[in-house]
């Protein structure tokens, strides 16, 4: 089996449910177990930060990618396995997305959200195959995927839209789809 990378895309903050941070500390911890590498934006804060080190504290493989002007922002984590930094938001995107096998989208703002689109359209295009997977932590997701439906139904997307995303309830789920990944590729 190929050991899989994994994109996480999360927020920078923590969010007011106490079970997103817990959510993507056992991702970390998961995504190590299993020997999955972590790709990510690179921060300690939030979301981004639990995820790594939970990740990072279980022996996992870590691969941040993070531009020059957010390093003291979102306190760019020097220890990863790997560690890029990169002039643009737009080179930190596509340096992730390149070197995942799967995007998985953990609760989040306004970034996550830009993350998720830009590789859902670019999906949508046929511009790549990857999986993307919501993970709909206390159903945080299910406004987005509402909106979705609703863009779908008035007639601005085709129905394959939705076919292409993902929704998993949590973290265990989302392993066992990740599992299935890696031993399709
Ligand atoms: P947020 O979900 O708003 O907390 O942001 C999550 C991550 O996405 C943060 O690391 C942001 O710096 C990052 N982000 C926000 N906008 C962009 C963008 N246009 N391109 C790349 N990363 C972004």
């Amino acid at each position: 089996m190929k050991s899989l990378s994994v994109c996480v895309y999360c927020g920078a903050r923590p969010g007011a449910d106490p079970a997103y941070m817990a959510a993507a500390d056992a991702l970390g911890r998961a995504l190590a177990a299993a020997r999955m590498r972590l790709v990510y934006g690179a921060g300690d804060v939030g979301i981004m930060g639990a995820v790594a080190r939970a990740a990072q504290a279980a022996d996992g493989e870590t691969f941040g990618v993070i531009p020059t002007h957010l390093m003291a922002w979102e306190v760019g984590k020097r220890d990863l396995t790997t560690f890029v930094i990169t002039e643009t938001m737009h080179e930190r995107k596509k340096v992730m997305f390149m070197n995942a096998d799967a995007v998985v989208v953990l609760p989040g703002g306004a970034g996550s959200l830009d993350e998720f689109f830009e590789v859902l359209t670019w999906r949508q295009l046929g511009l790549h195959q990857k999986p993307i997977l919501l993970l709909d932590i206390a159903g945080y997701w299910q406004p987005l995927i509402a909106l979705i439906d609703h863009v779908i139904a008035q007639g601005f997307a085709e129905e394959s839209l939705k076919g292409f995303i993902e929704t998993i309830p949590d973290v265990e789920s989302l392993m066992a789809r990740l599992g299935q990944v890696a031993t399709a590729g």
